[in-house]
């Protein structure tokens, strides 16, 4: 687990698989409850900009062994991010919509 210069957050799982994911995608994909009840109340597309520090991210802390805590740059903490949820998430879906596949 790395976070690189641009931000973006790189996971070796342990099949070998290596997954990226930006900082964008990973609030997109925020499963608190809050962020859960905005993404609905939205179509489930997207959650609102508030400002750019809501894609900042500023401490990763683990969660026991099974996930991660994700505390974000606007105050925002109340993510808990398990593995599963995490290795579920399509890393290169991270540009707002537009699908390269
Ligand atoms: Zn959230």
């Amino acid at each position: 687990m790395l976070q690189e210069d641009d931000g973006t957050i790189r996971i070796t799982w342990d099949d070998g698989a290596v997954l990226r994911y930006t900082p964008w995608r990973l609030r997109r994909a925020c499963p608190c409850a809050e962020c859960r009840i905005l993404a609905e109340r939205h179509g489930g597309t997207h959650i609102p900009l508030h400002t750019s520090d809501a894609f900042k991210l500023v401490s990763i802390t683990p969660v026991g062994r099974y996930a991660l805590n994700l505390r974000w740059k606007d105050g925002h903490a109340a993510g808990i991010y398990p593995f599963a949820h995490l290795r579920c998430l399509e890393p290169e879906d991270d540009d707002g919509g537009e699908r390269t596949r």
